[in-house]
């Protein structure tokens, strides 16, 4: 087999195995060296009090633009970023990148938004996490009351110290947010026991709460429990003013999704939050 490869050439043998870790090999090297040459960037999706449509933060999404390749969803390169621990280098990046783009934003005088970061289980379970968060804290000089971190319900089915990292982080002020609230482990009756500010409900729940009753009960389930333990919700995935309307029925106060933005360049960010302000301001 190896003899008749060698003749013919590789494409007509590969099997489909070899063909897809080919390809994960060759973006796991791409993936390092973007890494070192900081090929990446950020996007920033607004996140809006529905009640009076003001924005009132932001949340980070990491962009890889490759020279040759072209964009690569995150989707793709996310997962192989865990597997291979690239996440570490490159979630320290977004951090600290974000952090750094908030503080700017507030000295350029836009008012104090929270940004929030995503985190894999994987950066969370570094031992020195918390550590490494807060030196980024500090060499940026953001408020910690300025910084969220998403986190999936997967961090405590897979990782035995998140409740007590977390509930350390959140002592210093830093928000915490379980992303995509509903397609994962949380039982409600260990929810009580997380230490978290939000929940986001996933949007699967919202892409058809005005067709599907099961969903709206489901969204009205989480908007009750989070009111009982004091938590706060957001929906996110919100792409219709239909969708919008019933969140705000229910009693949702906050949303993000494409009805209200798509994920920006930091640019077209602050371009978002004058024109934002603007029809604020010519509303009263
Ligand atoms: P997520 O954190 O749940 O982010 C929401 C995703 O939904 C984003 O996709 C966003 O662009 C997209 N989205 C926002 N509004 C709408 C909408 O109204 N409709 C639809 N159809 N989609 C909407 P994106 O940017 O492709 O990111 C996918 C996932 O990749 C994220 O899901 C997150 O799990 C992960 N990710 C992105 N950036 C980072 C990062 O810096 N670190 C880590 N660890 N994960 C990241
Ligand atoms: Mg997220
Ligand atoms: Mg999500
Ligand atoms: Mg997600």
């Amino acid at each position: 087999f190896v003899k008749e490869r060698g003749r013919n050439g590789y494409a007509l043998f590969k099997t489909e195995m070899e063909e897809k870790s080919l390809e994960r090999i060759l973006l796991e090297n791409e993936m390092r060296k973007a890494i070192e040459l900081e090929q990446f960037h950020i996007d920033y999706q607004p996140k809006m009090d529905i009640t009076n449509n003001e924005v009132i933060g932001m949340e980070a999404l990491v962009r890889w633009h490759h020279p040759e390749l072209g964009r690569i969803p995150p989707n793709k390169f996310i997962p192989l970023a865990e597997e291979t621990g690239l996440i570490l280098p490159l979630g320290e990046w977004v951090l600290r990148h974000g952090c750094k783009q908030n503080k700017e934003w507030q000295r350029k005088g836009y008012k104090p938004l929270r940004i929030s970061i995503n985190m894999s289980v994987r950066q969370l379970a570094h031992p020195n996490i918390v550590e490494k968060i807060q030196e980024i804290l500090t060499e940026t000089e953001l408020d910690p009351e300025l910084l969220e971190l998403e986190v999936t319900e997967s961090v405590f089915a897979d990782f035995d110290h998140a409740a007590d990292t977390l509930q350390q982080l959140r002592d210093s002020g830093i928000h915490i947010s379980i992303d995509d609230f509903g397609t994962g482990y949380s039982s409600f009756s260990y929810i009580k026991y997380l230490p978290v500010d939000t929940l986001k409900i996933d949007a699967s729940f919202i892409r058809d709460i005005h067709h599907n009753e099961e969903s709206q009960a489901i969204v009205q389930a989480v908007l009750t429990l989070a009111r009982t333990l004091g938590m706060n919700v957001i929906a996110e995935g919100v792409e219709s003013k239909e969708q919008l309307a019933i969140l705000h029925e229910d009693g949702c106060n906050q949303g993000q999704g494409f009805l209200f933005s798509k994920p920006l360049s930091g640019q077209d960010f602050e371009t978002y939050l004058i024109e934002a302000h603007k029809k604020q301001e010519s509303n009263d």
